[in-house]
């Protein structure tokens, strides 16, 4: 939405239960009533009433917001507190009243541009296949240098020529410039499971960072996604992290629905992977924007099954680990905190290894953190589910074709 679009009078939606303030994170960490949805949200309804004047406060309040989109779940009235949120934090960047940092800026353009976004962070994947994660958010893997993700589903497809359902993949902006092992381990399990992938290489950001910046350009993204998806014959479009998944679907919607990849194999029912003897103990996470933006459930138990792994959910699986797309970037004392809080089970944790498993790529940078900054002092592992679905090298396509799954 333009910043400069006047929203319908959803304040007045807000009965002021005050039902949000115990899912709020940073109403958790502060204590701070403005520093809650409900707080948020009078101070801008005061505002564009014109009762209370242009305030710093209000623009230091609407930045701590984490964007986890929490509360419009816990909210009876439903007040859609994204929407208000993503509008006012336009406004301000807009206005000059915040001003995201230079690098997010720059990312931002670089973002919209994904051959010259891939080039640029080749080194993080020359590092990260060498096993040199250097940096607290650049968790372990090994993404390929050169070929894409497009290229590879190209080639599995002629090699193993799935029968199934046909699905358009997103494959995201950083998730293929330096995390693109994991599109490489869905297509394998998309094709395994005898689905056909097809990768429009004309796709682009889904827009998710303008939006979690505040910056401008999201709208000319999702213009481009909008060419790139919607003419294609596809049964669905899928997404492998929740967050971009969330981002897309407001593009796309009413026309073509997205689905998480995980949601997708679930009513497929995914070839399960077996670990005999295995004494690793899974503990998933569940983004935000998986059940507070798309308002998933969770993650389909037979597809946690099909890991072969035992698993649970982890303890606050639903509360935010402060990643919220680029806030671990912009407050990360903040974020930090959070995660403080969400991660302190695992030093505890039962299993040889332990394993988080999450579905969303900035999560995984946060859980890794975790480690890398001492909040977590024994060994765990960080992985996307469906890495842990993976048939890892050779495989033959299921030989009974699947049920149908569409959108
Ligand atoms: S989006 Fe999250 S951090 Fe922001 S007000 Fe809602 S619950 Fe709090
Ligand atoms: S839960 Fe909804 S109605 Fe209640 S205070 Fe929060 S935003 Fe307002």
């Amino acid at each position: 939405m333009h910043p400069n679009t006047p929203l319908p009078d959803y304040f007045s939606n807000c009965t002021h239960c005050g039902f949000c303030l115990a899912v709020c994170p940073t109403y958790k960490l502060t204590g701070d009533e403005n520093n809650s949805p409900r707080g948020r949200l009078r101070l801008w309804s005061e505002e564009a009433a014109g009762r209370l004047p242009q305030d710093k406060w209000t623009d230091f309040y609407t930045d701590e917001c984490v964007g986890c989109l929490a509360c419009e779940t816990a909210c009876p009235a439903q007040v859609p507190y994204g929407e208000l949120f993503e509008h006012t934090r336009h406004d301000l960047v807009a206005t000059g009243r915040s001003k995201p940092p230079l690098a997010l800026r720059l990312a931002a353009a670089a973002v919209a541009q994904p051959a010259w976004f891939n080039l640029a962070l080749l080194p993080a994947r020359l590092l990260r296949n060498l096993g040199l994660s250097l940096h607290r958010f650049l968790f372990k893997g090994r993404p390929a240098l050169l070929q894409s993700t497009a290229a590879y589903a190209r080639e599995l497809m002629q090699e193993h020529r799935p029968t199934g359902p046909r699905v358009a993949f997103l494959t995201g902006c950083l998730m293929e410039a330096a995390f693109r092992e994991i599109n490489f381990a869905t297509v394998r399990v998309l094709i395994e499971n005898n689905v056909q992938v097809v990768v429009p290489e004309d796709q682009t950001c889904c827009g998710a960072f303008q939006e979690h910046t505040g910056l401008t350009g999201a709208e000319a993204l999702r213009t481009r996604n909008r060419a790139a998806f919607l003419p294609l014959a596809v049964d669905a479009v899928v997404s492998n992290s929740s967050g971009c998944g969330y981002s897309l679907g407001k593009s796309l919607a009413p026309d073509k629905p997205v689905r998480d990849v995980l949601a997708f194999l679930g009513e497929l029912g995914p070839v399960r992977r077996d670990r005999p003897g295995s004494k690793a103990r899974l503990y998933v996470d569940l983004p935000c924007h998986l059940v507070h933006g798309q308002k998933a459930a969770g993650i389909p138990p037979n597809v946690l099954d099909a890991t072969g792994y035992a698993w649970e959910l982890a303890p606050s699986a639903r509360d935010c680990c402060g990643s919220g797309g680029v806030y671990n970037i912009q407050k990360p004392e903040n974020a930090r905190a959070i995660l403080a809080g969400k991660s302190a089970f695992l030093n505890e944790a039962e299993g040889a290894p332990v394993i988080l498993g999450t579905s969303n790529h900035v999560c995984m940078m946060q859980w890794h953190s975790a480690g890398a900054t001492g909040l977590v002092t024994r060994p765990y592992q960080v992985s996307h589910i469906i890495q842990l679905l993976d048939p890892v090298a050779g495989f033959a396509v299921r030989p009974k074709a699947p049920a149908s799954a569409t959108c």
